[in-house]
């Protein structure tokens, strides 16, 4: 009798753990999941242009940064409904960077692994990290390998500051907050938060990285389903894709409540 109760309160408390869990909204309303009966490893790799893409469009600079960003058109519809809710509530959202292809993050990743381009703290990767897996692990802190962005399926976007500290105070905190609480009803999730039981591999935490889950959730399990380690290659420093087993550690690292059921 003892060992039954001692595992009805094992099953309770871990019934516990799951309502805690079911307080992130599963199923945001009214967007039907996307179906990925046409989608290609070539998309889910960012192996296309997106000016000549059917499914994506033009961010309109009053929304954006800068001219010359693109999106998915069924994501840009529903940011769009994000982006005057969080005006009408005194909060001004601003895409700062959304669909990058293979070629744009190849760019980004080897500016960072030939030393081009200095990573956080201003550590010259090619002179400071000679090893490869070791040099490839510390871009990966913030940066894709080429074919395996979330910013390649243009369901991803960052917004007003790729700087977490903006989001601790003033205008970042105001931002932060309101996303926090209705991001979720239009669909929209942070992708990278802290390190936490919930998620333990992956990115560091981005506070400005945001995903659209009911086109990226259906393409986050395609994309664990059929991209391999092994067809990660194109870019300098590309033969650690396998040993760092990016396609689990690293696609696969996001919060669970970017990953909801399909409604
Ligand atoms: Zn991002």
């Amino acid at each position: 009798m003892v060992q039954v109760s001692i595992i009805l309160l094992l099953i309770s408390s871990l019934f516990d753990i799951d309502v805690q869990k079911s307080t992130v909204p599963d199923v945001p309303p009214s967007y039907p999941f996307f179906d990925t009966t046409n989608v290609t490893s070539a998309y889910i790799m960012g192996k296309f242009d997106p000016a000549s893409h059917p499914d994506f469009r033009l961010i309109p600079k009053k929304y954006a940064d800068q001219k010359g960003r693109f999106i998915r058109k069924d994501v840009f519809e529903a940011y769009k409904k994000m982006y005057h809710a969080a005006k009408k509530d005194g909060v001004h959202l601003i895409i700062i960077s959304a669909t990058r292809n293979f070629d744009a993050q190849k760019k980004i990743w080897e500016d960072k692994w030939t030393g081009k381009r200095l990573l956080e703290g201003g550590i010259h990767a090619q002179r400071d990290i000679p090893d490869p897996k070791k040099r490839a692990l510390k871009i990966l802190e913030y940066s894709s390998m080429p074919g395996t962005s979330r910013h390649h399926w243009g369901t991803d976007i960052d917004l007003n500051a790729l700087n977490n500290e903006y989001f601790e105070k003033g205008e970042g905190m105001k931002v932060i907050t309101w996303l926090l609480k209705n991001s979720a009803s239009y669909g929209f999730c942070m992708t990278y938060t802290k390190f936490d039981p919930q998620r333990t591999t992956g990115y560091q935490p981005e506070k400005w990285h945001w995903s659209f889950t009911p086109v990226s959730a259906p393409l986050t399990h395609w994309a664990k389903r059929n991209i391999k380690d092994t067809m990660i290659t194109g870019f300098e420093g590309s033969e650690t894709a396998t040993e760092i087993k990016v396609v689990q550690n690293y696609i696969s690292g996001i919060h669970p409540s970017c990953l909801p059921s399909p409604n």
